[in-house]
């Protein structure tokens, strides 16, 4: 079998791997349908986050389940399964409480942009769909693996209700979801903050009301502006820089929530500074699992369509492509087909 692997900046190849098999009573091991490329695999990629010899890459995923072993009683062989990013046994206190992403038995996936892969803890990481969804589903059963999943938790972490008004930081496919979730989570304003033309309307497709192209305290001053100074109820950050995390803050209303989903790198901040804010902040690597369920039917019953953040689909062997693509900005993101 051949799968990707990112040897350093701008060093991706698909090369040669070992077969992935079944070595634990509770692993599945699944025939991939699709895969994708991630905002956060570009942070390894560009070399802005160190890796330890070459890395096989990949996270998100959907496709038909090969084989399970003895212990796996919850999917069968033949069934279209998604999983998140983060495996979970979905029986833990973590998870019982719907952090399934700090599940104590928690591994995260990274070999998903290969034809085959292994799932450990598939009992509790993998969700099967009902039948054996149509084809032109696949693409948004794909995106709740993580972007979707992602950007719901994030508008479900900044507390999103019928009548808010929200920001959304970050224009890439989770900031873009966060705002298609906000939008089914019934914010009345939704504010993407976005200078990419192409992204911008996708952001008004998935229920933008407002386009903010202003960044860091020029983007806090229009926001400050279109909400008579008084802020947002809930702001999505969904970057993870230090620019994007202090607008993020500075752009919420006194009592308002930020939520954050985007891995921080570098990201500080002085104590007595958040002191004043008054803002409640709630992130961290989004329990996908614990929304796999109503994504699923939502896809499935054509309520909403995330799939339209993969602007470029290629082979699987040409992933190079895909993530030279997303690194330059070229393609939102990109959905790999074995
Ligand atoms: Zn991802
Ligand atoms: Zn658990």
């Amino acid at each position: 079998m051949r799968g990707t692997v990112l040897y350093g900046p701008r060093d991706i190849r698909f090369e040669a791997r070992e077969m992935p098999r079944i070595e634990q009573p509770t692993d599945a091991v699944i025939r991939i349908t699709a895969t994708c490329v991630c905002g956060s695999d570009l942070w390894p990629y560009r070399g802005l986050q160190p890796i330890k010899g070459p890395q096989p890459m990949g996270h998100e995923y959907c496709g038909v389940v090969e084989e399970i072993g003895s212990a796996v009683k919850s999917v069968k062989p033949g069934q279209f399964v998604i999983g998140s990013f983060a495996t979970s046994d979905n029986t833990c206190p973590n998870c019982l409480y719907g952090y399934q992403s700090s599940c104590v038995q928690r591994e995260f996936m990274s070999r998903a942009q290969a034809p085959i892969l292994r799932v450990p803890l598939a009992e509790g990481t993998l969700v099967p769909t009902p039948g054996m969804p149509s084809d032109d589903l696949v693409p948004s059963l794909l995106a709740t693996s993580d972007v979707l999943g992602t950007g719901w938790f994030a508008a479900d972490a900044a507390n999103v209700k019928p009548g808010s008004t929200v920001v959304v930081v970050g224009d890439g496919a989770v900031g873009l979801l966060g705002v298609l979730s906000a939008k089914q989570m019934g914010a009345e304003r939704i504010i993407a903050m976005s200078r990419h033309e192409k992204r911008q309307k996708l952001a008004r497709e998935f229920g933008a009301t407002d386009i903010v192209i202003e960044r860091g305290d020029e983007g806090v001053t229009r926001i400050m502006d279109m909400t008579n100074g008084v802020g947002a109820d809930s702001v999505l950050e969904c970057v993870g820089t230090q620019e994007s995390m202090m607008q993020a803050i500075q752009s919420t209303r006194r009592g308002g929530y930020v939520s954050y989903v985007g891995v921080p790198h570098g990201v500080e901040f002085k104590g007595e500074k958040l002191f004043y804010t008054h803002v409640h902040l709630h992130g961290g690597p989004a329990p996908v699992r614990r929304y796999l369920p109503k994504l699923i039917d939502l896809v499935l019953n054509h309520t909403i369509n995330p799939g339209k953040v993969f602007d470029l689909t290629l082979p699987l062997e040409q992933v190079a492509e895909g993530y030279r693509a997303m690194d330059e900005r070229r393609a939102i993101k990109a959905l790999l087909r074995p």
